[in-house]
């Protein structure tokens, strides 16, 4: 009974698919563009045609009508960005700009905890793309200035849990923001207890590393397989260099045994281009690249997520591997987004076209330090759900 109704279903759909002079076989085609797709290893001149919201086809030289068909020759076409590490959750326009960079999905990284962690949800379920949230393991959500994590009454685990447990759709994971400034000598407890609230659901927990209390190499110990670690280029005091600039071994053992290292560009104190120089001549590269990103980002040294990535073109990572970092890396981090950073047919059609530039380009670290490039990714059109929001 179901195989033949299954049968049916699947001849009609067939039947649907037959291009004639009423409907177009795709609603769009992206056309003569260089398609990176690390997801399937692909750098090359294609063709992508979209119908339904989904990817239909990658293809030289796609044969079909099209509703519409847009000559993107010269641009890059990558699957959507995704942005583990954004506060885009605290105001309503946050995902809507993220957006206009070229993120088709993000994720706020402990801008809330179990008071406010609603709010955050209700952006996230607003939001024009897919949006997820990291729930503070301090009840109070980011304190700043002051931090959230001098007083341990808040990192309360059985309200977390509660919060993770309300949302379970949207709360991917939890954060704990482990500086000094913010946590004092708390860090370890605090850590401990975000793994105590992570635990029941089988969630990966975020770390904020940098000018800790703790060496790394006592905080490293308590993150799982799957747990992340922002700011990985955050200099001394206990980052991820000793004091004669050499990579700590028990750093490349955390990556060995799966904790992913993300950049985190972030405004203050999280990363300096001496950290990320010593630290990607030893080999140490970002598993994922983010913005920490703001409303006010734009007028700081994050500027758009393309403008991050751009920094590490400067230090001659292949573009491919740069792609992966915001897009395949970034989905395989939280199953949420299962389906996404790729451009396999049948994956949802979300698409970031770049513009890669050549010229002089100023990049910022967080402490005014400055480096020059010589090219730089720019937003050049996107197509969220197989509908173009920004014209290529
Ligand atoms: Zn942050």
């Amino acid at each position: 009974m179901m195989n033949r109704r299954k049968l049916i279903c699947a001849g009609a759909a067939m039947l649907a698919r037959v291009p004639s002079a009423l409907a177009a076989t795709y609603d769009l085609i992206l056309k003569g563009g260089r398609v990176i797709d690390p997801s399937v290893g692909l750098d090359a001149i294609r063709d992508v045609a979209i119908a339904g919201g989904k990817i239909a086809a990658v293809k030289a030289n796609i044969a079909g009508d099209a509703t519409e068909t847009v000559d993107v020759r010269g641009k890059i076409v990558a699957p959507g960005l995704i942005d583990i590490h954004t506060h885009a959750g605290r105001s309503k326009e946050g995902p809507e700009l993220l957006l206009q960079d070229g993120v088709t999905g993000w994720v706020d990284a402990g801008s809330a905890g179990a008071d406010n962690i609603d709010q955050i949800v209700a952006v996230a379920r607003g939001g024009p793309q897919i949006g997820r949230a990291l729930v503070n393991i301090a009840r109070t959500g980011v304190v700043s200035p002051g931090g959230e994590l001098h007083d341990m009454n808040r990192a309360n685990v059985a309200l977390a849990q509660g919060a993770i447990a309300r949302h379970r759709d949207i709360v991917v994971g939890v954060k704990a923001r482990l500086s000094e400034n913010v946590a004092g000598a708390n860090d370890l407890e605090a850590l401990r207890r975000a793994q105590e609230a992570a635990a029941p659901f089988n969630l990966p927990v975020m770390i904020h590393i940098g000018q800790s209390f703790s060496p790394l190499r006592a905080v490293l110990p308590l993150l799982k397989r799957g747990d992340i670690v922002t700011h990985m280029y955050a200099p001394a005091p206990n980052g991820i260099l000793d004091e004669k600039g050499r990579l700590f071994p028990d750093v490349t053992a955390a990556r060995r045994r799966g904790v992913i290292f993300d950049f985190g560009n972030g405004t203050l104190d999280h990363f300096d281009w001496a950290t990320v120089e010593r630290g990607t001549q030893q080999g140490f590269w970002p598993d994922t690249f983010s913005t920490d990103w703001n409303v006010m980002s734009k007028t700081t040294g994050v500027i758009d997520f393309p403008n991050v990535m751009s920094k590490f073109i400067m230090f001659g990572m292949p573009l491919s591997q740069i792609i992966a970092c915001a897009t395949i890396n970034a989905a395989r981090v939280f199953p949420s987004f299962d389906d996404r950073g790729t451009l396999n047919v049948g994956a949802p059609a979300d698409v970031a076209m770049l513009e890669l530039r050549e010229g002089t380009f100023e990049f910022l670290d967080n402490y005014k330090g400055t480096r020059t490039g010589h090219q730089r990714l720019f937003p050049a059109g996107i197509v969220l759900a197989g509908k173009q929001v920004q014209r290529a």
